[in-house]
């Protein structure tokens, strides 16, 4: 028909045909590039995501793929038209795949990032890699439905998570095998534990979990006596984040005190508001009972030295009061005993003489002993007086100038140092603090013993002195007969000597009251000799009074 219309046409018609068919043409050409552009800018759209996009028909055919999808799974996009999607799932996971497939093209509804657990891709080269998919369903005109599904590859965030549970659990070790409690306590009223370490099982005997199920278990375990003071010393740390450092007591389940070290302190968030509390206590129980037994023993100690403190002064006032009534004693017998010993000697000298013709040699023997005896028995007894008398008669304590006791001693003594042709010589001599008329004595009594124990050497008697911290050191040195060590103590004895009364006239008096006089002083005195060779006495005297 339309040969014959073509045949018999006219020129207008045909050129009206022609205007048609170019219009047409121009229409099509129009709608051409209208979809050449929509579909420019939904691909420019589907390669500006950042995740790869694939759109799946309701037979699970691909149908479109960005470049990231590409990408993603090592496909170009010509091999992955058309394919169906189960090429991008691992291989064992594939039937499951196609099942859930359908399941969905049956019910399709949204499937937002994140709502499935584990998903996995393979690329080409058959490598898995972790995927999140989002799908989201699509009912077309032309091709029915489809599907968008959003494909995410998330190794790095795998990576990530698992370094980040490798990092906890490394912490998690680290803070429970310290051997502490670790803790976190929020903030509100309770300051309900968060978290303890499992060490709180060793610390007081209830497990982790019990510690954090019960949320006063930490404060009903504080020990009764110091729950006020905990309360008092942990207020500021709440309020305003002063760190809390302090010693108390918690009672373990079986009623065991425990001592704790406990710190903790007010953790921030990054705005600066405070987000919970975070501890460590410290297990110091055995510390504290080691110091508690030092305090006890300390304690025992100190009553045992005061008790020996007090015996001891009993005793030396004992002593004192003995030493005193002693004194008092030899001083009455001494001077009692002089009168009927005198009576003894003058009448047994009376009758010598006065029956001298009457009595034979044996007779005026035997009186003669008695006078002997007796005169030395005077002798003993002035001597024990004057002993007695040290610290009864003397002047007193004053600062006294020891150079001019020298002097007087050297006056005293001056017949028996010109008769003995001694050279005697001395230091400068201080100011000490000292009772004249004894420091005279105890001089005279060692420049005498000097004199009188001297060998066939002449002799030479030095008087030394020095300063020795707060006193001063005196020596009497001589270059006599000298005295064996053994005998240095003894020497200072009342009457104790070492020699006999023909070679060396003397009672044994003379050291005891030297010993006497030094202590008095508060002093001390002592001898170093070599026998043969000289002895030196010592003494100390102080340069001031005492307090
Ligand atoms: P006495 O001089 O009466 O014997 P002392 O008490 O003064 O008593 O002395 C006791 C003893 O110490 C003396 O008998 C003597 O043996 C010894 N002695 C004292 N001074 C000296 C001295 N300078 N050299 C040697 N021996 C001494």
């Amino acid at each position: 028909m339309s040969a014959m219309r073509d045949d018999e046409a006219h020129p207008e018609e045909l050129e009206e045909e022609v205007r048609r068919l170019r219009e047409r043409i121009a229409q099509l050409e129009a709608a051409e590039l209208a979809r050449r552009q929509v579909e420019e800018k939904f691909r420019g759209l589907l390669e500006s995501a950042p995740d790869g996009l694939a759109i799946i028909n309701a037979q699970g055919a691909i149908v479109l793929v960005n470049s990231q999808t590409e990408r993603l799974f090592g496909y170009s996009r010509e091999e992955l038209l058309g394919q169906p999607v189960e090429l991008l799932v691992p291989e064992r996971l594939r039937g499951r795949h196609q099942l859930q497939r359908q399941r969905f093209f049956a019910e399709p509804t949204a499937r937002p990032m994140g709502s499935q657990l584990e998903l996995h891709g393979q690329r080409k080269d058959g490598r898995e890699f972790p995927v999140e998919i989002s799908l989201t369903p699509l009912q077309t005109e032309t091709e029915g439905m489809l599907v968008t599904a959003t494909i995410r590859e998330i190794s790095e965030r795998k990576r990530a998570e698992s370094e980040l549970r490798r990092a906890e659990a490394r912490y998690r070790t680290l803070v429970e095998q310290i051997p502490a409690v670790t803790f976190m306590a929020a903030l509100d009223e309770g300051n309900n534990e968060l978290y303890v370490s499992p060490q709180i099982e060793a610390l007081l005997g209830f497990s982790q979990r019990e510690w954090l199920e019960n949320p006063i278990l930490w404060h009903s375990q504080l020990h009764p006596e110091d729950r006020e003071r905990w309360n008092v010393e942990f207020a500021p740390t709440c309020g305003t984040g002063t760190p809390f450092r302090s010693v108390y007591r918690f009672l373990a389940r079986d009623g065991r005190v425990v001592w704790v070290h406990g710190e903790a302190k007010l953790v921030r968030d990054e705005a600066g508001r405070p987000s919970f509390l975070q501890g460590v206590a410290f297990d110091i129980t055995g510390m504290k009972e080691a110091e508690m037994d030092l305090m006890a023993l300390n304690q025992t100690l100190e009553q045992r030295v005061a008790e020996r403190t007090r015996e001891a002064e009993e005793r030396a006032q004992q002593l004192a009061q003995s030493n005193a009534e002693l004194e008092q004693f030899a001083y009455v017998a001494s001077h009692d005993l002089q009168e009927p010993l005198r009576a003894v000697a003058s009448f047994a000298r009376l009758l010598a003489r006065r029956c001298h013709d009457q009595l034979d040699d044996n007779g005026r023997d035997y009186i003669e002993r008695i006078v002997g005896g007796a005169v030395r028995m005077q002798t003993l007894i002035t001597d024990l007086l004057t002993y007695s008398r040290v610290g009864r008669q003397g002047q007193g304590f004053a600062m006294t100038d020891s150079a001019g006791v020298f002097a007087d001693v050297c006056g005293n003594l001056r017949v028996a140092v010109e008769e003995s042709g001694a050279q005697l010589t001395a230091d400068p001599l201080p100011m000490v603090w000292a009772d004249r008329t004894e420091l005279v004595q105890l001089l005279q009594n060692l420049i005498g013993n000097a004199l009188k124990f001297r060998s066939d050497q002449p002799l030479r008697i030095h008087i030394g002195c020095h300063q020795d911290g707060d006193r001063w050191l005196f020596s009497v040195r001589d270059n006599g007969i000298g005295i064996d060590p053994k005998y240095g103590e003894k020497i200072f004895l009342i009457f104790q000597r070492l020699h006999s009364r023909a070679k060396y006239p003397g009672t044994g008096i003379g050291l005891a009251i030297c010993k006497k006089i030094v202590e008095r002083h508060g002093g001390r005195i002592w001898v170093e000799s070599t026998p043969n060779h000289g002895s030196t006495f010592h003494f100390t005297l102080s340069d001031e009074p005492e307090n």
